[in-house]
């Protein structure tokens, strides 16, 4: 695949905590963006965030991904493709709540990019390490070649009955499977290459339009609860994973469609573990009015379950990852901008 350097991608669920970092990181490297939402009002808030870029920024209307030929006008005149919409909530009570969108949404942008988008030379797919990782008694470093095998099958025998996390991963693992099937039954076909990209748990300052703390994103959400409400217990303060800043993730998002040698490529972008204490000291350390969270917490002795080799990102991207002062410190300092936090 040519390197695309200046020409348009399509950006899916553009109004989303992740989307509106990749609109703007695109924006800054030379491209023109086309970005989905539901409905034109969703977008007057990135239209005015993004006003100096002009008519570099424009928008379609894709009010469900689950649609059949949701996505064959907005795929016309674009030369890649993020895809990034899906739903990311814990309040789904059928495991299709998710599955549905997340694998309709996917092979149906696949399936109007093959129909209807012939000059689109790359699409990158937001996936998730939700499709990776596996809860496991031992910690591990996972890779790019681990597949999140237990949430398919936890939903698989238990249905409804399955825990929220497992269902979301479920909804990442199939909807990424389904496109690595897409992409290979058809790559003769089409002009474009794919490429997936597995972020960790997601922080950092928020660009798209969240009116109050109760309707930030779900990973924004449990960051909010447990630096400022202070609304978790320390079993679910002792909670971690992997995370990476926002910020990154939209940067990756954009080398990701401009890199050539990224073609093919499953990526896992990822900056280091975490306990949800870990964000809880670093924000009480900066505004000690915040709560202190679970005091007899060690960093030293905690275990550290979900680690990943993050090596092929670095050698594709080399991007300068932010710290975990960095993040918790520019999020609090967005939170107290909008008066969340006194
Ligand atoms: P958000 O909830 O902020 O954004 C999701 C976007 O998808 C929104 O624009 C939403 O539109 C859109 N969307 C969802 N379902 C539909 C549908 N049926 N039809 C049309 N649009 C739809 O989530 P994030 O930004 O956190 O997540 C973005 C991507 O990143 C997802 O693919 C997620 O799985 C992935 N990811 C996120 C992580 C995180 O920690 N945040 C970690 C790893 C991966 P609307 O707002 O109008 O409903």
């Amino acid at each position: 695949m040519p390197a695309i350097s200046t020409d348009k991608v399509l950006v899916t669920g553009a109004n989303g905590y992740v989307a509106a970092w990749v609109v703007k990181a695109l924006l800054e490297q030379g491209f023109a963006v086309r970005g989905t939402v539901r409905s034109d009002s969703k977008a007057n808030h990135l239209r005015s965030l993004f006003k100096s870029y002009g008519d570099k920024l424009e928008f379609a209307i894709v009010n469900d991904i689950v649609k059949e030929g949701a996505f064959d006008e907005a795929v016309k005149g674009v030369d890649a493709i993020a895809h990034t919409a899906s739903p990311f909530h814990t309040h789904a009570e059928d495991p299709s709540e998710l599955i549905v969108p997340a694998v309709q949404g996917t092979v149906g942008i696949l399936s109007s990019a093959l129909k209807h988008g012939s000059s689109v030379q790359r699409i990158v797919v937001t996936s998730s390490c939700g499709s990776i990782l596996e809860e496991l008694p031992v910690p591990k470093t996972f890779t790019e070649a681990d597949w999140n095998e237990r949430a398919l099958r936890e939903v698989e025998t238990k249905g409804a009955a399955a825990s929220a996390a497992d269902k979301y991963c479920a909804s990442k693992a199939l909807a990424e499977r389904a496109a690595w099937k897409y992409w290979n039954d058809h790559k003769g076909e089409v002009g474009w290459d794919l490429v997936v990209v597995n972020p960790s748990y997601v922080y950092g300052p928020i660009l798209h339009e969240v009116d109050k703390p109760e309707h930030l994103n779900e990973s924004m959400r449990m960051f909010y609860d447990a630096a400022v409400a202070g609304t978790y217990d320390k079993d679910m303060l002792n909670w971690g994973s992997s995370w990476i800043d926002v910020r990154d993730l939209g940067l990756a998002h954009a080398l990701a469609v401009k890199t050539p040698g990224a073609g093919g490529e499953r990526i896992i972008v990822s900056q280091s573990v975490f306990k949800l204490q870990d964000f809880v000291n670093v924000a009480h350390r900066l505004y000690p009015q915040l709560p202190a969270g679970d005091t007899d917490f060690n960093p030293a002795t905690a275990v550290y379950f979900q680690a990943y080799d993050t090596s092929k990102v670095r050698k594709l991207f080399g991007i300068k990852l932010h710290t975990i002062e960095e993040m918790v410190k520019d999020s609090l300092e967005d939170f107290k901008a909008r008066g969340w936090i006194q």
